[in-house]
């Protein structure tokens, strides 16, 4: 007998990936194995197949083909927009500007920049997550060269404003950076509209293969290489390209356009009706913004309970994440929750639930069910832990 699995609701941390585009992406690991960089027909065929992609991804944010460049995934796109503007950039200023609750792809880069003698300035948040514009404008100075802000928080799913801080920054004259790792498929995203320069993406939190992504670089932005090799991606990026993972993020992407708005509102549907579900309970927090964030994104907080324990609790009947990094001993909160002023104890009594595309209405009456359930097990007089 096959042991019954949890229900997945980690849509933050990753995604399955669809069966169309591993149907696109098979025949580039057989049939079609060519280098894109080859001239023969082996490699003309890879290099068309990259070139359909690159043109769907870059239609997809309103930008041009030329203006993107692959990579392995957010990670090393947001490593290459930071770590190459700061560089190319040396004659302007060595100011970055970030915020507290950025990905640690974010934060970790600019925290290196620190250790070469660059300046960086984390931005707190609002109790809600959003930033404050104004408090943002007065950080900028004439030695400001980057302002890095996410599309989307990845643990509390905050949409953080893009149009007015692209403005801003197109009015001081500094280049604007987001990761939109979380945003891209599920919110429109115009880097002309929004005054973007710079763009993160990567394939497997959209139903996409792990280990794809890309920058998108605004023309006429210098930039300076992070990965020295044969030359590819206008030698911003060397390295073979990985042509059936290329096949799959544009796949992805095409299929995430595809069902935008109907996903959108289903989604927000069900993270409504959990929400609703879950304040049956005493003591329970949202983390976030009520009305700016993801569709499928959902973060509380559980007054009198520890968070390991239950997200232990939970385990056998739900894949949900914590608000803890859980590897050691004594679990650190969050660095999201503790920027919005969470308590400590409360922070780590957090739990994210991600929804996505094959969830149904029942996963969340039964992910509710749960979550109650474990709740008042957990708060039993015997049980109970000190607040
Ligand atoms: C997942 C994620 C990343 C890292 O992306 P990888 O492709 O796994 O390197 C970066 N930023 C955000 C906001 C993410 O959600």
């Amino acid at each position: 007998m096959v042991a019954k699995r949890p229900i997945y609701l980690d849509h933050q941390a990753t995604t399955p990936v669809d069966s169309e585009v591993v149907t696109a992406m098979l025949p580039y690991f057989t049939e079609h194995p060519g280098n894109p960089s080859s001239s023969h027909l082996f490699g003309w065929e890879a290099e068309a197949a990259v070139k359909q992609a690159r043109r769907m991804l870059a239609d997809v944010i309103r930008a041009t083909p030329e203006e993107i460049i692959f990579t392995s995934g957010a990670t090393e796109a947001n490593n290459l927009a930071i770590k190459g503007i700061a560089e190319a950039y040396l004659q302007k200023g060595r100011h970055i500007v970030t915020v507290q609750t950025e990905h640690n792809a974010v934060l970790e880069p600019c925290r290196y920049l620190e250790t070469l003698g660059f300046e960086v300035t984390y931005l707190p948040v609002q109790d809600q997550g959003l930033i404050d514009l104004n408090r943002l404008e007065q950080t900028l100075r004439s030695d400001t060269v980057l302002v890095s802000v996410m599309a989307a928080n990845n643990e509390i799913g905050v949409l953080q404003p893009l149009a007015e801080i692209g403005a801003l920054c197109q009015r001081h004259q500094v280049l604007f950076h987001t990761d939109a790792a979380q945003a891209i498929g599920k919110i429109p995203l115009d880097v002309e509209a929004m005054q973007i320069d710079l763009l993160s993406i990567t394939a497997h939190k959209l139903y996409g293969p792990k280990g794809i992504g890309a920058l998108y670089l605004r023309r006429g932005t210098r930039m300076a290489s992070q990965l020295h090799g044969g030359g590819q991606e206008r030698s911003l990026r060397s390295g073979t390209l990985a042509t059936p993972l290329i096949v799959g993020l544009g796949k992805a992407v095409e299929l995430a356009m595809h069902h935008q708005e109907t996903e959108g509102h289903r989604l927000a549907q069900l993270r409504d009706d959990l929400w609703h579900q879950l304040q049956k309970l005493e003591g329970i927090y949202l983390n976030g913004h009520p009305t700016q964030h993801l569709p499928g994104c959902l973060n509380i907080s559980v007054v009198g309970v520890d968070g390991t324990r239950l997200l232990r609790e939970l385990q056998p009947n739900l894949a949900v994440s914590s608000g803890s990094a859980c590897a050691s001993a004594k679990p650190t909160p969050s660095h999201v929750l503790t920027a919005l002023g969470r308590d400590p104890v409360l922070a780590r009594a957090s739990l994210r639930f991600g929804m996505g595309r094959f969830n149904t209405a029942t996963d969340i009456n039964q992910a509710a069910s749960h979550v109650i359930a474990a709740v008042q097990t957990l708060r039993q007089p015997h049980r109970a832990i000190k607040l």
